[in-house]
């Protein structure tokens, strides 16, 4: 089955091959066969198709690669989020909250919770999604939220070491034994990624390394919490193991960004957490302009970032952290996809999965320049449309 999208206004291909960042064509056409893109082009020698797509003047996009997010939860924490906003500081321990009301709800629950999420998300143009575990900490939890993560995104992330549970408190030696023994075995087979909280008030170091380590040898690849609420160790970290990418940093050294820059791992800024705990965001512009590759990401959670939107983030990351427009869209497509070190989505040129988006907007640039408006008006996935209304339904 083929379809052929034409008439666009202005198509963001993010091709490699192109002179400018977002690889822009106009009056573009495309085709998609059997899910992949199979023809790019101008509109007037567009070849024909089973089916076809007016986009009548309007700009198609890839869809966002949301990179980082954490879905399998219970309950939400919006009273904290007040208390916040009326001037207490965010710690990492309120993630304890979560889990005491993730490990007392149903599979019934958690599934429809996920896929109430991703389907938000998909209706703000996100076709690529990754889930973390992170709210379970127990052997059966972890396994359990995988599970559940993983009939929705094949990019599922076992984050067994988000923080020690309550009962580890007195051992936090201890739980990394089982995070790394008996949690990783029964996680492994569900998950993509391992990560770990690294920062002040959840894991050092030490435990990181042993963490990601012990994930290896399972055949998981590696990522980080990092640099979030203060300078840490976890970027270097990250740098020093080739990790694909380590996501938050927040507080950077000048040392860290050139860690980054040397080994390539993909910095993931999440500044929905910024906007949600009130600390300052991070320099999106420093860290281009010292060439490191730059995603943004969700990191939806309903702690410290519980908004399921990449164009309210690529607003954020224009407005507040010195990203140009091109630059914010470009972190949300092929960002996302180099930090799920993923080249087949994030992009369209031919070969590439026929994930896209239509705006109800000539330009990408509506998308910071028109904060807070639905904009997306269809998504689709693998050349599937469906529109903006029956993504609601
Ligand atoms: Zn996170």
């Amino acid at each position: 089955m083929s379809i052929l999208v034409t008439d666009i206004g202005e198509l963001v291909t993010n091709d490699p091959a192109a002179d400018d960042l977002l690889g822009v064509r106009t009056d573009a056409a495309l085709v998609i066969e059997d899910g992949l893109v199979a023809w790019i082009g101008d509109a007037a020698a567009a070849p024909a198709a089973d089916e076809r797509v007016d986009a009548r003047g309007r700009a198609v996009l890839p869809g966002f690669v949301d990179s980082h997010s954490h879905l399998v939860f219970a309950g939400d924490r919006a009273a904290e989020f007040d208390a916040r906003m009326a001037g207490q500081p965010y710690a990492a321990g309120g993630i304890r909250t979560t889990v005491a009301a993730t490990r007392a709800a149903t599979d019934e629950v958690l599934r429809a919770n996920v896929v109430r999420l991703v389907t938000e998300m998909h209706r703000q143009g996100s076709t690529t999604v990754e889930i973390k575990s992170g709210y379970g900490l127990t052997v059966a939890d972890e396994a359990r939220a995988l599970r559940i993560a993983r009939e929705s995104t094949p990019e599922t992330t076992f984050l067994g070491a988000h923080v020690v549970p309550a009962e580890y408190a007195e051992d936090p030696a201890g739980y990394v034994a089982l995070v790394t023994g008996p949690m990783l075995a029964a996680a492994a087979p569900h998950a993509r990624w391992i990560d770990v909280f690294c920062e002040r008030g959840a894991f050092d170091d030490d435990q990181a390394r042993a963490v990601l380590a012990a994930g290896a040898a399972a055949g998981l690849r590696g990522r980080l919490h990092a640099n979030q609420l203060g300078e840490g160790p976890g970027v270097q970290l990250a740098a020093e193991l080739g990790l694909t990418a380590v996501d938050h940093c927040t507080y950077l050294s000048d040392l860290d960004v050139a860690a980054l820059r040397e080994s390539g791992t993909v910095a993931t800024l999440l500044p929905g957490v910024e906007f949600s705990t009130r600390q300052p965001y991070p320099s999106g512009r420093r860290l281009l302009d010292a060439g490191v590759t730059v995603a943004l990401a969700s990191d939806c959670n309903p702690g410290s970032s519980y908004t399921s939107s990449l164009p309210f983030c690529i607003a954020l990351a224009v407005r507040e952290m010195g990203m140009t427009t091109a630059e914010a869209v470009h972190a949300a497509t092929a960002g996302g996809a180099a930090a799920l070190g993923r080249t087949d989505v994030g992009r369209l040129t031919v070969g590439a999965r026929g994930d896209l988006v239509l705006l109800d907007a000539p330009s990408h640039r509506h998308l910071a320049y028109r904060p807070g408006v639905p904009l997306v008006a269809e998504v689709a996935s693998e050349g599937a449309f469906r529109t903006a209304r029956t993504l609601a339904e």
